[in-house]
This record gives C-alpha cells, structure tokens and sequence, in this order.
C-alpha cells in the first residue's frame, strides 16, 4: 500500500555506489556499514550483484548472521539471457543462492539497446521481463523491476517504455523503478514521466534511480517524488561511477525537513554527518568538506555582517540548523573580521567570554589585523588563535622557554639518504634540558628534540601526532622578500586541532607552528585540571 506522505529509502551504495572510481569496501566493512544504515532507517539496502561476483555473495552470508533493526537485504541481478530459459540461467541462480527476501532485477525500456546491445527483438525483451519476474516470484521472492535507460527509452518510444513495466507488473513485480542511467536528464522531463508512469499504473510502487551526469540527481529525485515516486534509490555521499549517483545524504533532509515526507524521521537524521563521515571512512574516500548539509564548511561564516547577523538570528544566513543533520556551526576568523566574529570564534572554541570587554575584544581584533598582514591565517588554526586570544588577554602562561635549537641536514652522498637531526635546549621552571632528536626532514627531527626535551615534565604531550604539514609561499608583492606560511594539523586520539607560523625562513615557521600546538595541548590539559 501506497501511503501518502512515507517514502522508502533504497541505498545501492554497496552496488551501484562500490562501482565509483576508488570505492572500495572490505567485507567486514560492507557489514559495518549496512548494520550502520539499517540503524539510520533505510528501508532497502542492496548488497550487491549476486549472480556474479563472489565477494557479494560473502556478503550475503556475512549479513545474514546479523540482525538488522528494519531494513531489507536484496540482491541486485538481470533479466534472464535472450537464449537461455530463466531456470538454466546461471546468473539467476545465483541471484536466489543469496538468499534474500527481496530481489532486484534490472532490465532494458529502451529499444535501442534492445536491438543494438541485446541483439534480440523488442518482443523478446519484454518476454525475458516476464519470464524472469515469473521464475523469481515463483521461487518466493518479492521482485523489483529497475527499468534501465527508462527515461531515454521514454522520450524514444513512450509506447514500448510502460509496457516493459507492464510485463514486470504482470508477473508480480512489487514496483517498478525508473532509472536514467546516463545521468543526462533534466528536473522537468524526470516529472513528467514519472507522472505519466503514475497515470498508467496508478496502484503500483514507482521507484526513482538517477546518476548524477548533469548535477541534477538530487533535484531529479525530489521531482520524481513530487510527481508521485514513493521509492528513491540513491548512495551515502553521492558514490556512483562517473559523477556519480544520487546522493542520500541530500535527499534523506530535503524530503524529510522541507518536503514533509517520512524517510528515516527527524531523529535518526540527526546522526546524518557521522554516518556520512564514517562511509568515506569504511569506503576509503576523502571527505568533502563542501559536501552539502553535513560538509565541514556547510555552515561556515566568514564576512563579519554574516556572522553579526547570524549570532543575532542564525535563520538569517542558514537554510536548517546544522544540529538537525549532526552538523556545526563554525566561524572563520578572516580579515574582514568585526569584533562579533572574534567573540563568536571564541565562544565556538569554548572561551569564557563573559569577563571579555569591548576594549579586550578591540585589542584582539588590533593584533588579528596586525598578525594577518604578516601572512597569519586562523582559518584552520584554532589553536594557535586561542593562544593568540589568551597572550592579549594577559592570560597566557608559558609552559617552558624555548633557550635555542640547531638544525643539520646532510647527504653524504649522491646515493646517501638525506638525514635530519636537531638538537634543542629548553628551561621548565629552573631546570635546563637538552636534547637532539632525527627525523625525516628538519621538522620532524625538530619535533622529535622537542617532544624528547618536554616529555619528562609534560608527559601527556606523547599522545599527539601531527596529522597534516601543509606549506604556502606567500605572494612576494606583499613584502619585501616572500613569506612562508606553515600550518600544522594536530591530534590526540580525541579531538584536532590546527596551529599556523609565518616567518621568511621555513624552519622558524615551522617552529612557531609546532610551538603551537604543543601549548595547546598543554592548555587545554591545565584547564581540564582546574
Ligand atoms: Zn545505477
């Protein structure tokens, strides 16, 4: 039954979305994350081409020893071959080998590739419809019918199109889903047809798969719906060959939040970025962080009217609440910085800014601009800005003083590796340490002479890794000679965080940076104490 407002969600990501470029998931990751988006409320997660492919069928055993909250498993296969009876064709056989309540065939609507690809009449092509969805219902599984090239077979032969769904629904297909395949189509045409689809099988489940060739898969989903789709299929994070498919993780909040449909409800929702986060994860994917809703940038503000405006009405400058996706604001602390973006950041950093007066948050926005001309940038070093923050507000400590370091690189030859090596002296309280330390390159050598001169007094700072180093020569116009600027990514296991150094000599810069973020951990450390 057809209810009104709930429309069920089909992830293909471990399918359709496996056949991107540089998708890949382990076996245990691919139950990792179906258990994963069983418990976000997808109502049908595909495992994978049964009939072929020997690591899906694992797959279909490994998950069967799991129990799944809500979703179903279904195996994706074709229709039978053109010369073969269903029962003798093997792909259909391993299709039922994998054991699922549900299945998913696909099949051809679009005569060219009836007689083009398949080489076989448009006649026989509806017959291996039928004949497929007749052999698999009458082995006891619930069929979906994925119509492939609908829409191009559509615009071609309108005609031959419904009666492939036809021959599907016949047989006893549980719905039919309109695919473009080749991603070209546009928002109105994918209504059009789905409306047409609609008026001819009024009572049937229409189902919506699209890639997202022209950019459009999100816009072509939500217009399928609005034309009466209730099944959408689609991938977490957009993962699909090409440009891929469409993304889940815009559609499940568009319907949801702004369309008034029922997918997964506004709770589960919630938990949309860490499931994001946690597939590129399992999938080995960078993560974008212009993704939209759940990206780290999502709700970023930069432009001090934005941020004044903003922290008066965040409806102002946000289309949701990132907390309904999982999601944070964040607030980039940029030249064009007011003063309410100062106490914004600082709040967001967790500062106590009650005790900040006009004149305090004046003074910091003075040494912001006067730092950033330099070629400082606190975009991603929030470390480094709330040690800025805490030396302007006369509150930052020392938690040692730096007395000196060398730094030696050598190659003792052409075939010799390079060699690194680094020797610091450092005074805590009234104890001297001195200590050398080697290293891929100058940094890391440094790193390691001035973790070995801390650990002693600090030993907490073993836990901290530097995660990324990234380096930018600043525009020499600017100054006399070219600045370089370094930015350090560091962590603890727990939390991230990013320092900055600018200095005419790479090594200084570097310093500053690491400097940074040994002080940051080593703050925050003293204020969970206190
Ligand atoms: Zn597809």
């Amino acid at each position: 039954m057809i209810m009104n407002k709930k429309v069920y969600i089909y992830d293909t990501t471990l399918r359709d979305g496996a056949q991107g470029e540089g998708v890949s998931f382990s076996d245990s990751g691919k139950v990792r994350f179906a258990k994963m988006v069983d418990e976000l409320g997808v109502d049908y997660i595909e495992g994978g081409y049964a009939g072929s492919n020997p690591r899906d069928q694992k797959f279909f055993k490994d998950i069967k020893k799991e129990k799944l909250s809500h979703a179903h498993i279904t195996a994706f296969g074709s229709t039978r071959r053109t010369d073969l009876n269903a029962k003798d064709d093997p792909q259909l056989q391993g299709l039922l080998a994998a054991d699922t309540e549900w299945v998913t065939i696909y099949g051809k609507s679009w005569l060219l590739h009836v007689t083009d690809v398949l080489k076989t009449t448009g006649k026989n092509n509806l017959q291996m419809i039928a004949d497929t969805v007749g052999f698999l219902k009458s082995a006891g599984r619930n069929v979906f019918f994925d119509a492939e090239h609908f829409f191009d077979g559509y615009k071609a032969d309108a005609e031959y199109a419904i009666k492939a769904l036809g021959a599907a629904l016949r047989e006893g297909a549980s719905g039919v889903v309109l695919c473009d395949t080749n991603g070209g189509c546009l928002p109105h045409e994918v209504f059009a047809i789905t409306k047409a689809v609609r008026k001819a099988f009024p009572k049937t489940e229409v189902g919506i798969h699209v890639h997202n060739d022209g950019g459009l898969a999100v816009a072509n989903s939500l217009e399928a719906v609005r034309a009466g789709a209730r099944h959408v299929q689609g991938t977490m994070n957009g993962y699909g060959e090409r440009t891929g498919n469409a993304n889940l993780v815009s559609i499940l909040p568009s319907l949801e939040l702004k369309m008034g449909y029922a997918c997964v409800g506004e709770k589960n929702l919630r938990r949309l970025r860490e499931i994001s986060l946690i597939t590129d994860d399992l999938a080995n994917q960078r993560v974008d962080a212009r993704q939209p809703y759940v990206g780290s940038t999502a709700f970023s503000h930069k432009a001090g009217m934005h941020v004044n405006a903003v922290l008066k009405n965040t409806k102002t400058f946000e289309h949701i609440s990132p907390e309904q996706v999982g999601n944070k604001r964040h607030v980039l602390i940029s030249e064009l910085s007011g003063a309410s973006n100062v106490m914004m950041k600082a709040q967001e950093l967790g500062i106590d800014v009650t005790g900040i007066s006009k004149q305090d948050s004046r003074a910091i926005l003075e040494e912001l601009k006067m730092r950033e001309n330099k070629g400082f940038s606190y975009e991603s070093a929030d470390g480094s800005f709330k040690i800025m923050l805490q030396k302007v507000l006369n509150k930052h400590k020392p938690f040692f003083e730096l007395e000196g370091f060398r730094v030696i690189v050598e190659k003792r030859g052409r075939e010799e590796p390079c060699i690194s090596e680094a020797t610091i002296k450092v005074k805590v309280g009234n104890e001297t340490e001195l200590t050398a330390g080697e290293g891929h390159g100058p940094v890391d050598a440094l790193n390691a002479a001035l973790r070995a001169a801390l650990t002693r007094f600090y030993p907490e700072i073993e836990d901290i890794t530097l995660t990324d180093y990234r380096v930018r020569i600043l525009d020499p116009k600017l100054a006399t000679r070219a600045m370089t600027r370094v930015v350090i990514e560091s962590g603890d296991g727990k939390t991230q965080w990013g320092t900055v150094g600018v200095s005419e000599n790479i090594i200084e810069a570097s310093w500053q940076a690491l400097l940074d973020s040994v002080e940051h951990k080593l703050f925050e450390i003293a204020l969970e104490k206190q």
